[in-house]
């Protein structure tokens, strides 16, 4: 197996929101997570609802 670059998600993982439909701007204050399936994408309006989840599940290393 060929260790393939992960393409980066572009919808929030928890509404389906696209990260491309939101502007520059806010497209920054997306939240990139890792978890054991890999990296997911949340919007600011649920990376703010469910902030305490993200970092009880993070490990150490990502931050
Ligand atoms: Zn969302």
């Amino acid at each position: 197996m060929v260790d393939e670059p992960e393409p980066a998600p572009v919808l929030c993982v928890r509404c389906g929101r696209s990260r491309a439909e939101a502007t520059p701007v806010e497209a920054l204050t997306w939240v990139m997570t890792h978890d054991e399936r890999g990296r997911s994408l949340l919007c600011p309006a649920c990376a703010r609802t469910h902030v305490r989840d993200i970092e009880g599940k993070l490990p150490d290393e990502y931050w």
